[in-house]
């Protein structure tokens, strides 16, 4: 196994065309041509995690948060980036990063601090507004099934909670190779004639780069004849937040409980709910404030997500229960997530979760 089969599986997951402007995700130090060893996920790259890496013999580390975010200008060990990324790459550690493009997936980041407090119907708190496409093409009836397959292993055919959708047509398509041309079938000079199909698969936007080079790919044609159709349809399974049920109805004091026990919290800052009463929760890994007011318009009791200025939480006062449950404890199932997602796709090499706690923060 070579890092760059860990980089499809995990782009298979979360596409990097998803990752915010911002962003940096992806490979970010290593040579995407080595073998693995094993797999070491931690949420953020500090030197303690890359000498536990070298010390379990990890050559690549998968974290949520890029050690490389703002310009690299020089490599001289003046702060902890610069010295991360030196003896990455001095002891041949590669460092992947899967940041906003796990955020926004339906099941990312936000959905395992939800699963964590166990809410129930989930689905994303502020969608992208992106539009789906329709992929059109034709191909010859022979062939129609393996290209069809070869679109869905690239990420066709998926809306809302389905997947492998395909629209197909039979007709007869028809060609005159000219000089030079190297045809599928027939010859030079005289007219063709083919059974087709005319296949339309629906494709998210941040699938469309993958699923053109899986047409291109897997058709047989010299030339291929492709159209992409921007649809109505809304791709409603990304975005940032989640948003899902408790359960059972709690009072505030139970739920401020719960999340002190979940998160293993000694304290956290939060405002008082509208009624005293919890049902409806909407909550973000890392700092998700901005989409406080998705979570007031959702309806939801309690926003949960960190750094909060002091402002915000008066836009909040008794509207909402918001609470600042800290950066890395909102996020602090998401080593797990990465973890379990490697291991169910790639057997091959050991995946270990950092015995490092990365946190910066320390509260007394
Ligand atoms: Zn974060």
């Amino acid at each position: 196994m070579k890092i760059r089969d860990l980089e499809n599986v995990l782009e298979k997951w979360a596409p990097l065309s998803l990752q915010e402007d911002y962003d940096n995700s992806g490979l970010l130090v290593g040579d995407r041509n080595k073998d693995i060893s094993s797999v070491l996920v931690s949420l953020d790259v500090t030197e303690d995690v890359i000498m536990e890496a070298i010390k379990k013999n990890a050559n690549v580390i998968v974290s949520h948060h890029p050690i490389i975010f703002k310009t690299l200008r020089s490599l001289t060990g003046k702060n902890e980036v610069e010295r991360c990324v030196e003896l990455a790459i001095k002891n041949e550690v590669a460092l992947y990063a899967i940041h906003t493009n796990l955020d926004k997936i339906s099941g990312g980041v936000s959905f395992a601090l939800g699963n964590a407090l166990g809410l129930l119907n989930m689905k994303i708190l502020s969608q992208d507004i992106s539009k789906m496409y329709h992929l059109v093409t034709h191909v010859p009836k022979d062939f129609s099934e393996r290209v069809s397959e070869s679109l869905f292993n690239a990420g066709a055919g998926k809306l809302g909670n389905y997947d492998q959708s395909k629209f197909v047509v039979s007709g007869k398509g028809s060609f005159r190779p000219l000089e030079s041309s190297r045809p599928f079938k027939g010859e030079i000079g005289i007219l063709e004639e083919q059974d087709e199909d005319r296949i339309e698969v629906l494709v998210a936007p941040e699938f469309k780069y993958q699923v053109e080079r899986a047409l291109f790919e897997s058709h047989p044609y010299e030339e291929i004849s492709y159209a992409w159709i921007e649809l109505s349809n809304f791709d409603t399974n990304k975005g940032f937040g989640a948003i899902g049920d408790l359960p059972v109805e709690h009072s505030e004091e139970e739920f401020i409980k719960k999340i002190k026990k979940i998160l293993n919290l000694k304290s956290f800052r939060y405002t008082k709910s509208r009624n005293g009463m919890i049902n409806k929760v909407a909550v973000c890994g890392g700092a998700g404030v901005k989409l406080l007011s998705d979570a007031i318009a959702s309806n939801c009791d309690a926003f949960l997500t960190s750094d909060i200025s002091y402002h915000t939480f008066f836009d909040a006062k008794k509207r909402i229960f918001l609470a600042d449950i800290g950066h890395w404890e909102s996020e602090q199932h998401t080593i797990d997530l990465i973890a379990d997602y490697i291991r169910s796709k790639m057997t091959n090499f050991a995946v270990t979760k950092t015995e490092s706690n990365t946190n910066p923060i320390i509260i007394s």
